[in-house]
């Protein structure tokens, strides 16, 4: 079993001026495993991908909340993040490279690829109520806490 050293929740609007916030919220939680520049810098695109994703595609008619839970083990990170939005009808289509549904505003249709890329680990999944869950999971290279957590 792998050991939970701290974990962390957020919640906030689902708006655009969010995603630097998120981005920037999650990169300082993940400071304290000291990882890489590169790794910090993957982390904060894929949170970014992700937090757009919602902000542009989950909410059209309304407004709405974007849920982050962050578990930083001795060696890696999960990050999932939610929103209870319209949801995806085809996940596996969705994911596919240069699929989006709104071309016109200038999408490239990449967010889930490059999420997949700059991670060790990306899931979609479909909430039990409404929109979906990006699960995302990067290994760090260095181990920070191998010896018995943050208290030891
Ligand atoms: P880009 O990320 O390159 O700007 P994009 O957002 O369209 O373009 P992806 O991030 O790969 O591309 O997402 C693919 C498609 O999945 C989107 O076009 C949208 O239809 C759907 N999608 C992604 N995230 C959500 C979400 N949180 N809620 C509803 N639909 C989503
Ligand atoms: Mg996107």
């Amino acid at each position: 079993m792998k050991q939970l050293i701290n974990e962390m929740a957020l919640t906030f609007k689902a708006i655009s001026i969010n995603e630097s916030f998120a981005r920037a919220c999650i990169a300082a939680f993940c400071i304290q495993a000291d990882p890489s520049l590169d790794e910090i810098t993957d982390i904060k695109t894929a949170v970014s991908e992700a937090v757009t994703n919602c902000v542009v595609h989950a909410y059209p008619k309304k407004n709405g909340e974007i849920k982050i839970l962050v578990h930083l083990y001795e060696d890696s990170v999960s990050i999932w993040i939610s929103d209870k939005g319209i949801g995806i009808e085809n996940i596996e289509k969705a994911r596919e490279p240069f699929y989006t549904t709104k071309p016109d505003q200038e999408r490239s249709g990449m967010g889930f690829t490059v999420m997949e890329s700059f991670m060790d680990l990306m899931d979609v999944f479909k909430n039990e109520d409404k929109g979906i869950t990006v699960k995302l999971e990067k290994k760090f290279k260095t181990k920070k806490f191998a010896v018995g957590g943050v208290n030891a």
